[in-house]
């Protein structure tokens, strides 16, 4: 773990439901711009360099103050307004992406999360994801998205063309909160991904439990015998990177590593990283 190896207390991790934010308050964030994406670095765990970073969208508050997704998302996921914020969203992914780019930084990709509500309510998405990349000089490749896994979605859902479409013009497609979403193995088995992403939670305690040991070998040789690359998200400590190492585990995120920041942030980030000696970071 290059960055950090402590982990940093950030905010209560339980969601804030007497403080829920109203659809009509993301709208008004919305329309005033007072949305905004945070980047999280994934990184290789062999060499400890950043491959990806997550979008993560926040909303500001007429204060000044964050507002996180666990304060809105799963209202906004059950209305249309999720089309018009899914691509808020993707445009300001790619115009950061584009402004990393003229910084000759290192060529990672960007991660964007998809709702399967949205993809079910948007069927021009693939379109505008082509337009908004190629109008900045971007390509497919650049880009991946996260399917997340908080409402059912298989391959005989409205959104399914949708994810088939951006894979095939080659986005890779990842398959979100493995372990405590919905996923089932026929979605696995159907949709285009290239990769599952476990959530935080399988990951905790790993390094007391042969329960948690098991099932994060199970999920490993399930997704190597599907040809899929596995992501462990939520890695806080070196003992779980370590344990995740040992398991043969190649692609990781979490706080550890870490944690989500603006764009400035993760523009320096990524120079202080280029700076670094290749004996530093590889072994
Ligand atoms: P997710 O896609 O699974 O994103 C990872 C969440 O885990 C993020 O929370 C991130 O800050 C947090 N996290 C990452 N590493 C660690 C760690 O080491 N420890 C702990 N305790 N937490 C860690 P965040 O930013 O609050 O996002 C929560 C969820 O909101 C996301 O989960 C995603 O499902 C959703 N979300 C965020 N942005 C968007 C978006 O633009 N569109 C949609 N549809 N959903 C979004
Ligand atoms: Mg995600
Ligand atoms: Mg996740």
């Amino acid at each position: 773990m290059t960055h950090a190896n402590k982990v940093v207390p950030i905010r209560p991790a339980k969601p804030d439901c007497a403080n829920r934010y109203s659809v009509e308050e993301v709208r008004a964030a919305l329309r005033e711009g007072r949305m905004e994406l945070h980047y999280q670095p994934q990184y290789c765990l062999n060499s400890g360099r950043t491959v990806a970073a997550e979008a993560l969208a926040r909303l500001r508050d007429r204060n000044g103050e964050l507002v996180y997704p666990d304060r809105f998302i799963d209202e906004l996921e059950h209305h249309n307004l999720i089309v018009e914020f899914g691509r808020a969203v993707i445009a300001r992914a790619c115009e950061d992406l584009k402004a990393l780019r003229s910084r000759q930084l290192p060529g990672i990709r960007v991660a964007v999360n998809l709702a399967a509500n949205q993809l079910n309510l948007d069927c021009t998405l693939a379109d505008f994801v082509t337009e908004e990349l190629s109008k900045r000089g971007l390509s497919h490749g650049d880009i991946e998205f996260e399917l997340t896994e908080r409402q059912g979605f298989s391959a005989a859902s409205a959104g399914a063309s949708q994810l088939v479409k951006l894979a095939s013009r080659g986005s890779r497609v990842v398959l979100d909160d493995f372990g405590v979403g919905y996923a089932c193995a026929a979605s696995l088995r159907d949709l285009p991904f290239s990769a599952i992403k476990i959530d935080r939670l399988v990951l905790q305690d790993t390094g007391n439990s042969e329960v948690r040991l098991g099932m994060l070998e199970g999920v490993l040789a399930l997704a190597s015998r599907l040809g899929l690359e596995v992501i462990a998200e939520g890695i806080e400590t070196i003992d779980q990177e370590q344990t995740l190492k040992t398991l043969g585990f190649r692609w990781g995120q979490g706080f550890g590593y870490a944690m989500p920041m603006q764009a400035e942030s993760l523009m320096s980030f990524l120079s202080d990283e280029v700076q670094w000696p290749a004996s530093l970071v590889l072994g």
